[in-house]
């Protein structure tokens, strides 16, 4: 049977041709024409006052926690169901990350547990866009501004999703993206900083070329071009950029398309859902397809089901390790409340295939599987 892989690559449009043209144009480092053209695609479909592509969206969030001015010893508030990045750019500044746990229906931070967990040392809330679902942003900003906290938006899964007709990453002070493979759009690698207030935006280009004033010296706006700031080097080359561009072109067909195998696979599964087989994600209007899960009954059922999937060539994966429960996170980190939930659907959440190139006759056969698995019983 041919193998159903999880996540796929793909190429879409002008791809190769843009990298070809790169070269021809010979500006291969960072900040040429096509990452402008990235650049005002972000700003003008996302509504961002600077978008600065970065190299991933780890990076992105360096570089927005390098903005909130992090200091040793202050606290950042972010759910514990995330990649390690959304942590760790704050540790690296010596912050300590301050757990809480998810909303059972989302995924995402809950919302009513952020002002408790919240200190004197607090800085800023980093709400994760899980599978490109929307927080609960109103509430959270409203939070922040009583607080003085600023709000880093991860947003790595939720490029165009939408929270009450406002663009995801364009909410918060900042929203970080990422172009990874396994995400929506792709650049193999690849990333993009938001800066939607727009204090921080000479500042973030200064972070972002190595503490130093280049991107203002290149617009004749200083005389010299030197060190004024820390920083690294966060710029993708012009080949990634490139290729990202070709991507943008498509990036409606692309959301449409996941969002169709999305509808799919819970027109499929629902009967499943009404048998009390399994759960299905909220799917609203909002979302932007990237991801497709399922919630087993128990961690016993997720790994039997996994074990039946792959018998059959087919490659689900489960997803994080909650970060307060890894080595790093219970050195470098606290919790700021229970973790029941993230304990809980951590263990029984299972994605399914879910890639551009996926086809009608993939999403039957892999249901189809589902539904031999829970005819045969556990
Ligand atoms: C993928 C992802 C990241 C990291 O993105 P990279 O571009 O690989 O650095 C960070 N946070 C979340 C929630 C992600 O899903």
């Amino acid at each position: 049977m041919k193998p159903i892989p999880f996540n796929k690559p793909f190429i879409i449009g002008h791809e190769l041709e843009y990298i070809a043209d790169a070269v021809a144009q010979g500006h291969l480092s960072g900040d040429g024409g096509y990452t402008r053209l990235c650049h005002r695609w972000f700003e003008e479909k996302l509504g961002a006052h600077r978008a600065l592509l970065a190299h991933s969206c780890t990076a992105a969030l360096e570089m927005a926690a390098i903005l909130c001015d992090i200091r040793h010893g202050d606290e950042v508030i972010l759910p514990s169901y995330t990649f390690v990045s959304t942590a760790n750019a704050f540790v690296l500044r010596g912050a300590v990350p301050v757990f809480v746990d998810i909303r059972p229906d989302t995924l995402n931070l809950d919302e009513s547990l952020i002002e408790a967990a919240i200190t004197p040392r607090t800085r800023a809330i980093v709400p994760v866009h899980y599978a490109g679902v929307p927080c609960e942003m109103e509430r959270i900003m409203a939070i922040a501004q009583q607080h003085g906290l600023l709000v880093v938006e991860d947003a790595a899964q939720a490029l165009l999703s939408t929270y009450k007709g406002r663009a995801l990453g364009n909410i918060g002070h900042f929203g970080c993206l990422s172009f990874h493979e396994t995400k929506n759009i792709i650049s193999g690698e690849g990333g993009a900083l938001l800066v939607n207030d727009e204090r921080f935006a000479q500042r973030a280009e200064i972070i972002r070329e190595k503490g130093t004033n280049r991107s203002q010296f290149f617009r004749g706006e200083v005389d010299k071009y030197t060190w004024v700031d820390i920083g690294s080097s966060y710029l993708p080359g012009e080949l990634v950029s490139a290729f990202l561009y070709a991507q943008l072109e498509h990036a409606g067909e692309i959301t449409a398309k996941r969002c169709h195998i999305c509808t799919a696979y819970a027109a499929q599964l629902a009967p499943l859902q009404q048998a009390g087989k399994l759960r299905l994600p909220r799917l609203d209007g909002d979302s932007n397809g990237h991801m497709f899960y399922i919630i087993l009954e128990s961690l016993e059922a997720r790994t039997k089901l996994i074990a039946h999937l792959k018998a059959q060539s087919i490659l689900p994966v489960f997803h994080y390790v909650p970060l307060h429960s890894s080595p790093a996170g219970r050195k470098y980190g606290r919790c700021g409340s229970a973790m029941k939930v993230t304990d809980d659907l951590s263990e029984r959440l299972l994605r399914l295939p879910l890639y551009y190139e996926m086809g009608d006759s993939d999403i039957e056969r892999i249901c189809g599987a589902i539904y031999k698995f829970f005819a045969r019983g556990l």
